[in-house]
């Protein structure tokens, strides 16, 4: 497969044309951004564990029966994937209060949530990716009611997956953001990426931090937790 040119560069990764109309080469940068843009940086060889993470994880769900836009990795920083258009929703699963959830209701981090929580958010730069509910995403047209219910069910079964996978590798899934695309024939996939930098990830005995959120917050030893997380996934590195 031939890459061809540039179609996209986003905050962590760039996406390119291949010879064949229907798939796309991703490429994943160690620049980071925070706060919708307002820190930006680097962790140094981020591109290649949430490379190599997403890809391993993808394999993984792909085997659960999740459909996703993976097809092959390339090499360290590049990966194959299928042509989707992305809807354009942030769809956030919640195990364990942190962050904005943390704020908004006044919860410490870290306490248990007695379900899990599904939250959307509006891919939406010049709008800070506003919140919204199930009836704003069918009045704006991004999604048909059957068509949410089938990413509500995918975002709780791979929430169940994830969880108890990363629980073997003594890792606590605080919380995790999926993107969601549509193949040309309009089945739904799972799209974009599953890494530290998309979810909170406590170690279970410490609770140390192992994600993006050391950088975000700078509480320094980015780089060591992003190379850990892989290393405990993969059994080496
Ligand atoms: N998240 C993400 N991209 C975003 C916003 C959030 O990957 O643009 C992830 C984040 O890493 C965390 C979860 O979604 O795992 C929930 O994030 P939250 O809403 O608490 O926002 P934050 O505290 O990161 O601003």
């Amino acid at each position: 497969m031939q890459k061809l040119e540039q179609l996209y560069e986003g905050k962590a990764k760039k996406v390119f044309k291949t010879d064949d109309p229907e798939r796309y080469i991703v490429s994943y940068k160690d620049d980071a951004t925070a706060l919708n843009g307002l820190k930006r940086g680097t962790i140094v060889g981020k591109g290649v564990v949430n490379n190599r993470m997403t890809n391993h994880m993808m394999r993984l769900l792909e085997q659960q029966g999740i459909p996703t836009h993976y097809v092959q990795e390339l090499n360290d920083r590049e990966t194959v994937v299928k042509k989707v258009s992305i809807i354009p929703l942030e769809v956030v699963v919640r195990n364990f209060a942190a962050g904005s959830l943390a704020t908004r209701l006044g919860l410490e981090e870290g306490t248990k949530m007695q379900c899990p929580v599904l939250e959307f958010c509006y891919k939406n730069d010049a709008l800070a990716d506003p919140m919204v509910n199930e009836y704003h995403i069918m009045a704006m047209g991004f999604a048909t009611r059957e068509e949410l219910d089938r990413i509500c069910g995918y975002a709780l079964k791979i929430n169940e997956f994830l969880q108890s996978y990363l629980k073997g590798c003594n890792l606590d899934l605080i919380d995790f953001k999926l993107e969601f695309g549509k193949l040309s024939d309009g089945t739904i996939v799972l799209a974009d990426e599953i890494s530290p930098d998309t979810c909170r990830l406590w170690d279970s005995t410490t609770h140390n931090h192992m994600d993006k959120d050391l950088w975000r917050r700078d509480m320094g030893g980015a780089e060591e937790a992003y190379q850990e997380v892989l290393k405990r996934l993969m059994g080496e590195n």
